[in-house]
């Protein structure tokens, strides 16, 4: 059956004392307590081989932000998945809303990212999700329809099993407002469901599907409760370990 995952995006915060000084603490905190859920971190870049150094037993997976579309080369400022796997990183987050606001990444990069990365044994966590304007207008089905076929479709049936999904509503990140249960699930389901119909029911069974933005202590239970949603992308609330472990304890 498909894993339930915690996976916390620290976004461009931390300097590098701070960022260690959560790692020791998450991996204590791993160490102390079982947990029914994989825990995962996206660290800024340059954190990545001190994650992966200090959770050298793959207690907490390790995973970059992005990663580049391309393989190698005159890329400036872009790190590539071979890069990735050399430092035995577990992933890479893709099509970030805040990757496509403001950097203007599309279902058609996160297509070729995705690929490169399962290439390289790389897991990616692919996100999508609409803003709020497509949500008032009714077009949130569809918004998420296309993007989920855009970006995973061209994917073999072996190669979609290894996606992790994170839908994240554009309106519901870093806002405070977070989509209820209902709403998640029925996105979730709908997700599902079109991997079911191009793939088979089997296929859509073993994909974990998280549920991002503003996901926090208080409603993590109530969240992850839902049938489709396997877990959360956090991303203010996986800065302090005190509201992170108690997301992660929302699988309790
Ligand atoms: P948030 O961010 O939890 O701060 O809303 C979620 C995300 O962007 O992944």
């Amino acid at each position: 059956m498909r894993k339930n995952i915690v996976a916390g995006n620290w976004k461009m915060n931390k300097n590098v004392i701070d960022a260690q000084q959560l790692m020791a603490q998450l991996l204590e905190y791993k160490k102390a307590n079982t947990t029914n859920c994989e825990v995962w971190i996206a660290p800024p870049s340059l954190y990545l081989m001190m994650a992966r150094d200090i959770f050298e037993n793959n207690e907490i997976g390790v995973f970059s932000q992005d990663m580049s579309e391309y393989e190698s080369g005159a890329y400036t400022g872009e790190i590539s998945a071979d890069m990735l796997q050399s430092i035995e990183a577990d992933g890479s987050i893709i099509g970030h809303s805040e990757r496509r606001q403001y950097h203007g990444e599309t279902d058609s990069h996160c297509n070729r990212k995705v690929k490169l990365a399962l290439d390289k044994g790389l897991t990616p966590i692919y996100c999508n999700g609409e803003t709020l304007e497509q949500r008032k207008s009714g077009q949130h089905l569809e918004v998420v329809k296309n993007q989920t076929e855009v970006a995973l479709f061209t994917l073999s049936a072996e190669e979609i099993k290894k996606v992790v999904i994170a839908y994240e509503p554009v309106w519901a990140i870093g806002t405070g407002e977070t989509a209820t249960p209902e709403q998640a699930q029925e996105i979730h389901a709908h997700i599902r469901s079109l991997i079911a119909a191009k793939y088979g029911q089997e296929v859509a069974n073993e994909i974990s599907i998280l549920y991002g933005g503003s996901v926090k202590p208080d409603n993590a239970k109530e969240i992850f409760s839902q049938p489709d949603i396997d877990g959360g992308l956090i991303g203010g609330a996986a800065l302090k370990l005190e509201d992170f472990s108690k997301i992660i304890e929302g699988f309790n």
